[in-house]
């Protein structure tokens, strides 16, 4: 049975990880009300000691989600310190930044960094026959849905935990986010170590360890996404405003389910 068809019933059962058989832990099964359980142990704790448990009940079969943002920088440092042979996954959607893949490969200097690049396997030539030219002007929930949310899912599907840097105070939509939660969309678990984490938290960490960061962020850029729904924005004004600006849209829908249900 593969990762996708044991995902089609509830509860999840994890195989055991070679930690688990060596320290004689029974095999846990997985439910929205058990993580739930967990995500309250866990709430205070530190993000190392929120990955620590993760690695614990879900390696190897757990990833690391990151769209090179600060947060994401400060959890590959930590992993790469915790278990450096993990995924780390991002969506590359062929409207990246150039700077955001100069970042990529000096993540994978300085830290050694595992990347996975997953993509829609759909071109933009071939999006814009289908669904016409510049489709994020016009429609950016389906160009979201082509090229990060149906690539994710699939990605995920062989997978039982993801990682994410999400944080509660970087928009309403994110404050209820759970350290633990339940993936309902992917039917899995989702840590988001950094949840109770600042943004000066983040910046902290990030110059505490001289670690690389996009330079965009020195040029008014504070969410950095595809440069086609990326915007400067003014000094004060909210950090996110700068994507998808000028629209309400303010996810891109792979985070939607997890935060909609809890
Ligand atoms: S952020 Fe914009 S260009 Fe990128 S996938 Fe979403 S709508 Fe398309």
């Amino acid at each position: 049975m593969n990762a996708q068809q044991r995902k089609t019933s509830q509860p999840q059962t994890l195989p055991m990880t070679k930690n688990q058989m060596e320290r004689g832990v029974e095999a846990v099964e997985w439910t929205p009300e058990s993580i739930k359980q967990v995500n309250a142990t866990l709430e205070g704790s530190s993000p190392e000691a929120i990955l620590r448990w993760g690695f614990d009940n879900f390696a190897p079969s757990i990833v690391l989600a990151t769209g090179f943002g600060p947060e994401g920088i400060v959890l590959m440092h930590l992993v790469s310190q915790i278990r450096p042979e993990t995924i780390v996954f991002y969506l590359d959607t062929d409207l990246l930044f150039s700077n955001t893949y100069d970042l990529r490969d000096e993540l994978v200097k300085r830290l050694g960094i595992r990347f996975e690049r997953v993509y829609s396997g759909i071109s933009l030539p071939e999006q814009g026959f289908r669904h016409g030219d510049k489709l994020w002007e016009r429609d950016p929930d389906t160009c979201c849905h082509i090229r990060k949310v149906i690539p994710q899912r699939q990605f995920l599907a062989n997978y039982s935990a993801w990682i994410t840097g999400i944080r509660r105070d970087q928009t309403a939509f994110r404050a209820n986010t759970p350290l633990a939660g339940w993936d309902f969309a992917n039917k899995m678990v989702k840590l988001n170590p950094l949840a109770a984490w600042t943004s000066d938290q983040v910046w902290e960490h990030i110059h505490a360890n001289d670690l690389p960061y996009n330079i965009l962020h020195d040029y008014g850029y504070p969410s950095i996404g595809c440069w086609t729904c990326t915007k400067e924005v003014a000094p004060g004004d909210d950090p996110r405003s700068g994507r998808w600006s000028g629209s309400i849209k303010t996810e891109c829908g792979i985070h939607l389910p997890t935060i909609k249900t809890e």
